[in-house]
């Protein structure tokens, strides 16, 4: 089925390049390569892919100017893979319109995940409603979005409405992580403070509720100085 499915690596570094090729490849997905910002900008006009792995260091153009310059008329998934770690980048980024990003050094398994859910999340938009958008599994846990209904173990957990939004928002994004703005203005409204603090105290609660051991999520994870990511479905 991935035949179908073309890739434009942009990525300046050839090792680099080569790597995240045959790990495509490998898994049957039709790759385009660009070395440069402006080989990758031209790619992605005239062969339409199905997504972009993007690299922000490039010779020619800041990798944050390319997303802004590609999201002027286009909608392509974009992941960002970038050996930059500050968490401002990642916001960055994600802000400019990436749908995700994964840090160098990175294994396989990650990457292919990583573009299972931007892949997954465009075709959802792409084919309107999907069994995902009437309930989550993963694991123990299950939510309903229609019933605000939430169990663990089959058993129900209550939570209050601004919790059951943070979650069902995560849910529905599985896989990708939420920017703590983003999350903030969806429960409390474009003018709210945009203040981390209540947003903690919240999730504080619902790991409390939704978590085995809150200490050691696995449901829900702190991308630290970003945001919050949900574990994909089962
Ligand atoms: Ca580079």
């Amino acid at each position: 089925m991935n035949q179908m499915i073309r890739i434009l690596v942009i990525e300046d570094e050839k090792n680099i390049r080569n790597f995240i090729t045959s790990v495509l490849t490998s898994q049957h997905y039709q790759v385009l390569s660009a070395a440069t910002a402006r080989d990758g900008l031209s790619q992605a006009a005239s062969q339409c892919p199905d997504l972009i792995l993007l690299d922000l260091g490039l010779p020619d153009m800041d990798g944050m100017k390319l997303i802004t310059r590609l999201r002027e008329w286009n909608s392509t998934p974009i992941i960002v893979i970038s050996a930059r770690i500050q968490e401002d980048d990642k916001v960055q980024a994600l802000d400019q319109g990436a749908d995700d990003y994964i840090t160098k050094p990175f294994g396989n398994s990650e990457l292919l995940a990583r573009i299972r859910t931007a892949l997954r999340h465009s075709s959802q938009l792409q084919n309107g409603s999907s069994a995902s958008e009437r309930s989550y599994h993963s694991g123990g846990l299950t939510i309903d979005f229609e019933k605000h209904l939430v169990t663990r173990d089959g058993k129900e957990i209550h939570l209050t409405q601004n919790e059951f939004k943070i979650v069902a928002l995560l849910a529905k994004n599985c896989g990708r992580v939420l920017l703590y703005d983003r999350l903030i203005e969806h429960i409390w409204g474009p003018y709210s403070e945009s203040d981390n603090t209540i947003l903690r105290v919240n999730m504080a609660n619902i790991r409390r509720k939704i978590e085995p051991n809150p200490a050691e999520p696995i449901y829900i994870f702190t991308e630290i100085g970003v945001g919050y990511r949900m574990a994909e479905e089962d």
